[in-house]
């Protein structure tokens, strides 16, 4: 059984090359199976600003490149391809890649999320140069600036709220007169000064294309189709997040969209020997930091487990011999 690893980590993300370091460093010579698009979410935004140890800020894709290589330095080794196939309902459990099939003793899934978009060209064109879709992570850049928030839910409604920390005015685009948001968070928004509210509205075109600069949203009244060219600074996507969790869905136990469950505070799944780090398991904090430190955890666990397995196997290699020896 040379060939099963102790360690396979899925994704390459913060949490998954953070599981990989802590992997790595107590000697458990982690594959990280990291994706075709490895680096994760980071690789298509431009300056980090909130991550420890960054006074300056640092650009995502320079951050995650950091990352890889400081799991490389300590002997992970990479698969720069996307796993196909898991099987989990035995260890040593099977990961596979297309045809080619990696065996472990433990795995750590760590495939992310991806935030939703509408689903525009002018939308894509203008990622990064005005379109944004994290409150948290890009809200400073706005300071003194009008924006507008697009979605109905808690998380639109949270938003808003926290862009109005630094906007002049923030506007909240839906699509229907009623909101899924909970009342209270409606009733908060719309008590805010800083809040206008424009429903119901669909965002048609981001306008700046052709200046590569965001410097307004088309809308279009859903009953009336009437449209209105909206003056803005910033359009955040707050239409919700889909966790990468279509490989896992039949194995792991998930919530209702899909984000994988975990016990507690540990990263455990409900099958020994698999875990779960980052943003595929969270769905509230969301950053960069908080994944990193997920995968941490998760390395850990997956530590504690294999040496817990191990003192298992030798209990039982030494048990007969004692079993054996003479009053
Ligand atoms: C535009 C943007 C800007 C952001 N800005 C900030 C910021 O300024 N600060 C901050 O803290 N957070 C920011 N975030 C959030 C942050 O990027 C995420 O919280 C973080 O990247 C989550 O890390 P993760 O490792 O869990 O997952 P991800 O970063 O999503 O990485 C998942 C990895 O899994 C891989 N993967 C998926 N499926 C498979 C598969 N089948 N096989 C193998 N690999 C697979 C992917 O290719 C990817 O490499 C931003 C997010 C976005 C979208």
């Amino acid at each position: 059984m040379s060939d099963v690893r102790d360690v396979i980590i899925i994704g390459g993300g913060p949490a998954g090359y953070t599981a990989a370091l802590y992997a790595a460093r107590a000697n458990l010579k982690p594959l990280v199976i990291e994706g075709f698009q490895w680096g994760g979410q980071l690789m298509i935004t431009s300056e980090v600003e909130n991550y420890p140890g960054y006074p300056e800020g640092v650009m995502g894709p320079a951050m995650m490149t950091q990352f890889r290589e400081q799991a490389e330095r300590f002997g992970t080794e990479f698969v720069t391809d996307d796993v196909t196939r898991v099987d989990l309902s035995e260890r040593p459990f099977g990961v596979f890649v297309g045809e080619e099939e990696y065996r472990s003793e433990t795995v750590i899934v760590a495939t992310g999320a991806t935030a939703r978009q509408i689903g525009l060209e002018s939308e894509r064109a203008l990622h990064g140069r005005g379109v944004t879709y994290c409150a948290t992570c890009d809200g400073a850049f706005y300071r003194d600036r009008e924006v507008v928030v697009v979605g109905g839910g808690d998380s639109a409604m949270e938003e808003a709220l926290f862009l109005t920390k630094f906007a002049s005015k923030v506007t909240i685009v839906h699509r229907r007169e009623d909101f899924r948001a909970s009342q209270i968070m409606v009733d908060r928004a719309k008590a805010h000064e800083k809040i206008e509210i424009l429903t119901p509205y669909v965002v048609d075109e981001v306008l700046g294309v052709e200046s590569g600069k965001l410097s307004g949203v088309r809308l279009s009244h859903v009953e009336t189709g009437e449209q209105l060219d909206y003056t803005t600074d910033g359009l955040f996507v707050a239409i919700g997040h889909d966790p990468t969790t279509k490989l896992f869905v039949d194995q792991l136990d998930h919530d209702d969209a899909g984000y994988l469950l975990t016990r507690g505070k540990t990263t455990e799944t409900n099958v020994p020997g698999v875990f779960a780090a980052g943003d595929v398991q969270d769905h509230v904090y969301r950053q960069a930091v908080t994944a990193a430190g997920s995968g941490c955890a998760a390395a850990l666990d997956a530590e504690r487990f294999l040496a817990d397995a191990h003192g298992h196997l030798e209990a039982a290699l030494t048990a007969p011999r004692e079993q054996t020896r003479p009053a």
